[in-house]
């Protein structure tokens, strides 16, 4: 997939070196080394490489057991899915959950192991965890909820999973979805974090010129009283244009609402505003239906909402936020 034709780049003055990664960043020189060993000199630097799948020591090896962020690890998965066989699925984020409901769609056996006892809670707030786990059980996905993989059987391939209730399960295909970490480790020596940059609500590092967003950046987490990757496609855009505004000179704009969203079992579920620490939840619709809106608030004011098979409704609902005076928690400690 292409999101750009080669003709725009060119239209815009900018130069695409695809295929070549960045190495070291030297930030007194202002210059950025490649792998090839060019160095580029920069007057303002942006790091946007992302992040890269982690994964369990017992989990690294194995000819039918594998990650998914690059296109040929989607198509592997797609190759998986055809075979309709039992897949297993380590970690039940948001990769988890999307894998496990698209691969019983297919007809594939669907085991989703998590470690957590409730591991739903993140995507739609805390009201909507326990919901949105029945919705998988009743698609036919096999959640094994508070439970680790303490040992693999099989050589080459793995043959079963065991967890530490004692229950071996069988598997024809492993996805391993447990999480990212950003991919900065070559930024090693610079002054940045390795582990991910850390940056302000408009993108800047502690290095003069030099910004970070998306996967790649940590801003400010005042709920969870450090800087925190984001980790989903909305933030990454918005921190895009954020820190494209600060490294133009130009002001910031008002804060928006982060919106978090994902397809499962046919469904459009929508999260908008940061539910974390609410108080109060209220249901507006029909959840057996699977058409309802909820409503988080803190101390009397709606901070978020969580929309289940209603896309249209979330303008209306983001105005309605903004109105109340909900903001982005990070925002307000900038
Ligand atoms: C399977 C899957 C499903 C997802 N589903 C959702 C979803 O439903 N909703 C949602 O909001 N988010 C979802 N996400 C998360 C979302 O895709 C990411 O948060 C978003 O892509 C982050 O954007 P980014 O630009 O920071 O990083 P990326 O999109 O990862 O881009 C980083 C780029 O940097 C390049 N790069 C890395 N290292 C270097 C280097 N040293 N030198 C040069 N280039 C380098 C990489 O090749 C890559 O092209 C999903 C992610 C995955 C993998």
């Amino acid at each position: 997939v292409r999101l750009r034709p080669a003709a725009w780049y060119v239209e815009h003055d900018i130069e695409l070196r695809l295929g070549t990664a960045a190495r070291r960043l030297d930030p007194r020189g202002r210059r950025l080394e490649l792998a090839s060993g060019e160095l580029l000199r920069y007057d303002r630097l942006l790091i946007a490489t992302g992040a890269v799948p982690g994964r369990p020591a017992l989990l690294s090896a194995g000819a039918n057991v594998q990650v998914l962020r690059t296109l040929d690890d989607a198509l592997r998965l797609r190759a998986a899915l055809a075979r309709r066989g039992r897949l297993i699925i380590v970690g039940a984020g948001l990769v988890g959950q999307e894998v496990a409901a698209t691969a019983v769609a297919v007809g594939a056996r669907v085991t989703l192991v998590d470690l957590a006892a409730a591991p739903f809670d993140t995507l739609l707030g805390p009201a909507l965890g326990p919901w949105l786990g029945d919705l998988h059980r009743e698609a036919g996905v096999d959640l094994r909820l508070g439970v680790r993989v303490t040992s693999v059987h099989g050589t080459g391939r793995i043959r079963a999973l065991r967890l530490d209730d004692g229950a071996p399960i069988a598997c024809d295909h492993v996805l391993v979805g447990t999480g990212v970490r950003p991919a900065t480790a070559w930024l090693a020596g610079s002054g940045l974090e390795p582990e991910g940059v850390a940056v302000d609500a408009e993108g800047r590092t502690a290095l003069p010129g030099v910004f970070a967003a998306g996967d790649a950046a940590c801003p400010p987490d005042p709920l969870a009283g450090r800087h925190v990757s984001a980790g989903h496609w909305e933030a990454a855009a918005r921190q895009g244009a954020a820190a494209a505004r600060a490294m133009l000179g130009l002001p910031a704009r008002p804060p928006a609402l982060t919106v978090v969203w994902s397809d499962q079992h046919g469904l459009r579920l929508q999260r908008v505003g940061d539910p974390r620490g609410a108080d109060r939840a209220t249901v507006d619709g029909d959840l057996r239906a699977h058409d309802f809106t909820v409503t988080y608030e803190r101390a009397g004011r709606p901070v978020a909402a969580a929309l289940v098979g209603r896309p249209g409704a979330l303008p209306a609902v983001r105005r309605r936020l903004h109105a109340a005076g909900a903001t982005q928690p990070e925002r307000k400690a900038a």
